[in-house]
């Protein structure tokens, strides 16, 4: 008999309440194109096992994932994707924290989050916390990936990588300059190369301090590996 991955029974658990409280949705197109598009991504990864994404009525716009099979994408991310593409970004990006072996650093602290009723809010400080739990290299490492395995899959690397810019905008409606664009030293008009040593330890600071490369850096690479694999004739 094998033990329980203690991982596994939590996620297995919010699962459960994340369907129960957040996961009526009912359009038709909505369900169809997570469907589609987790059916392309998983027939062009290697990893295991396939991956289900479930759609859930909370507020803020993310996506993230747990160990186990499941993935989860807002609604109000979801409808603001403009294409298959875009989607295929978003849950491409979540499929690399699983294939790149990240979820194994989703360890203990799971296990002193209150199990209580507000289980939209656990979705939305999930979110928050799994980003920042993976570190910048790592999302980083998400981002190529995602690129990649969607190429792999036949998605369109335009439209998909336009999902970042979404996400951009979906930042600045909130305000969330700074995550955008990074601190305001980073675009320091003295140092437009940015090759300066400070440029680079305020970078490594405000990246270890939000989880991410600013949006707007994400956005830059993505669109230059897409690029780049579209020289080079596409999928290896
Ligand atoms: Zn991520």
């Amino acid at each position: 008999m094998t033990a329980r991955d203690p991982r596994t029974d939590f996620a297995d658990w919010l699962h459960g309440e994340l369907v129960r409280e957040c996961a009526n949705e009912i359009e038709p197109w909505a369900r169809d194109r997570i469907e589609r598009v987790q059916r392309r991504l998983n027939a062009a990864r290697s990893g295991e096992p396939a991956l289900e994404t479930t759609i859930l009525w909370v507020a803020p716009p993310l996506a993230f994932t747990l160990a186990g099979k499941h993935v989860y994408i807002s609604r109000t991310l979801l409808e603001r994707l403009p294409s298959d593409d875009a989607t295929a970004f978003v849950l491409a990006h979540e499929a690399a924290h699983h294939d790149l072996g990240h979820l194994d650093l989703y360890g203990s602290w799971a296990n002193w989050l209150p199990r209580a009723q507000a289980t939209g809010y656990i979705a939305a400080l999930l979110g928050v916390i799994e980003h920042h739990r993976y570190g910048p290299e790592r999302e980083a490492a998400a981002d190529d990936y995602a690129v990649d395995l969607l190429l792999k899959a036949g998605f369109d690397g335009q439209r998909a990588v336009q999902a970042l810019a979404i996400l951009e905008n979906l930042a600045l409606d909130r305000g969330d300059v700074d995550g955008v664009f990074g601190p305001e030293n980073l675009l320091d008009p003295t140092d437009p190369l940015r090759q300066s040593a400070a440029y680079h330890v305020q970078q490594w600071v405000w990246t270890h301090m939000h989880g991410y490369l600013p949006l707007h850096e994400r956005a830059e690479n993505a669109r230059k590996r897409v690029n780049a694999r579209g020289v080079q004739g596409a999928i290896a």
